[in-house]
């Protein structure tokens, strides 16, 4: 007989659940916009050509399948966070302490073991407090929980302008216990596509400074608000430059477009190089009863393409041509909705950043698209941009009017 026979069935993913009904939808003319993938204009899944050279070039030097350390690479590991801190005194000077994660969700994963066990000067006896935007991706909480964290909110959107709600963004963090953790998305924000300006940036790095808390830093969209990967991180650079010592989750899925590969690393900024060092016997300490060590396909991709001039431009110039094309794709939508007379204003889809919109639909509506037209998006109304092509762009409009008139 089974030892598991009470286990009781758990909720399924609300996410991955749009994709299961979409999957089984039979109208010619159905539309995904639940997934967080970035599809091409034709609405399929993207291989970059630089990730594609890259592994024909790996290929043809027949390279060994060997662990990796279980740290990860330290070549990827050089790479990923120079790509995120640009030139920065902290890389030149042995002040940082990062492993390579499986990819985005280990790296927030890793963050919260490492916090819930070391983390010092919390308001909080026992747990670290680690402070979501409202909303938030919806993983964020239940990794912070895992990993033994407490996990609250701060006020980030307001629906009403369907936009940041600065002021209350700015209480909430003041109003904080003193030495929280606030979870930050560097840019690209999720689910919302609302970014703060530079000028806000800097004055949530004021408060967060005045109080105490330390800023971890979720980057897993960069290069996708702006098509540039070093604009897309200046709200963290802003952060170092104020003289934070930020913690920072990175994904490669996106940008790299290497989801199943799980590419991802996770860096903490230290003041000393005993620091780091400390840190990172630590993070292998963590690393290794749970996994041993990380994967080593993808990774290989990211040294090959960013150790290239001429692969790591190409890449640079797929990765603009995908934000470019989402940002098209809004315009688009947009332009669409107002030639079919819609009298809703629909400047957020323009206005919103990244791979997503936070279109302010309801949950009736977000059925009614579903039912009536085949249109899939998550109840909350998030609409994922790279799911709209030029031949699905006009059906989506008219679809979006029917359920808004
Ligand atoms: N953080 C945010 C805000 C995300 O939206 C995602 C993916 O959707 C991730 C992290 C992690 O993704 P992955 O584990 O594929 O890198």
């Amino acid at each position: 007989l089974s030892r598991f026979s009470k286990v009781p069935k758990g909720p399924e993913d609300a996410i991955l659940g749009v994709t299961v009904a979409y999957n089984n939808d039979t109208n010619p003319n159905k539309i995904n916009l639940g997934v967080g993938a970035y599809r091409d204009d034709l609405g399929l899944p993207f291989v970059l050509s630089a990730v594609r050279e890259a592994e024909y070039r790996i290929l043809d030097r027949k390279p060994h399948m060997e662990y990796l350390p279980v740290a990860g690479s330290a070549m990827f590991i050089d790479k990923a966070i120079r790509l995120a801190y640009g030139t920065n005194a902290f890389v030149d000077s042995g002040c940082v302490a990062a492993v390579q994660t499986l990819s985005g969700t280990g790296a927030c994963r890793m963050a919260g073991v490492l916090m819930d066990r070391f983390l010092d000067g919390g308001s909080r006896d026992s747990k670290p407090l680690v402070l979501l935007p409202n909303p938030s991706w919806a993983n964020h909480r239940p990794i912070f929980l895992d990993a033994g964290c407490d996990v609250d909110s701060y006020a980030y959107y307001d629906p009403a302008t369907k936009s940041l709600d600065f002021d209350g963004c700015i209480k909430s963090l003041s109003d904080a216990p003193a030495g929280s953790v606030v979870l930050l998305h560097a840019c690209a924000h999720n689910p919302t596509g609302v970014d703060p300006s530079l000028e806000q940036w800097r004055e949530i790095s004021a408060v967060l400074k005045a109080k105490g808390h330390l800023p971890l830093f979720d980057m897993a969209y960069q290069g996708f608000t702006s098509g540039d990967m070093d604009t897309d991180a200046a709200s963290l650079r802003l952060f170092v430059e104020d003289g934070h010592r930020i913690v920072l989750a990175q994904s490669f899925s996106k940008n790299f477009g290497l989801y199943g590969q799980r590419v991802g690393c996770l860096s903490v900024l230290t003041d000393s190089e005993e620091e780091t060092s400390a840190i990172n016997s630590q993070l292998k300490i963590i690393a290794r009863p749970m996994y041993s060590n990380p994967p080593i396909a993808g990774v290989r991709l990211v040294e090959e393409i960013l150790g290239d001039a001429e692969l790591e431009k190409s890449w640079r110039s797929e990765m603009r041509d995908m934000a470019l094309r989402i940002i098209s794709m809004r315009a688009t939508l947009k332009n669409n909705l107002s030639e079919l007379g819609s009298v809703h204003n629909w400047d957020h889809i323009m206005n919103q950043h990244g791979m997503f919109c936070f279109s302010g639909l309801t949950k009736e509506q977000v059925d009614d698209l579903r039912e009536r037209h085949s249109v899939y998006l998550t109840a909350n109304g998030r609409i994922s941009m790279a799911g709209v092509t030029s031949k699905n762009a006009q059906y989506l409009a008219e679809a979006v009017h029917d359920v808004t008139k």
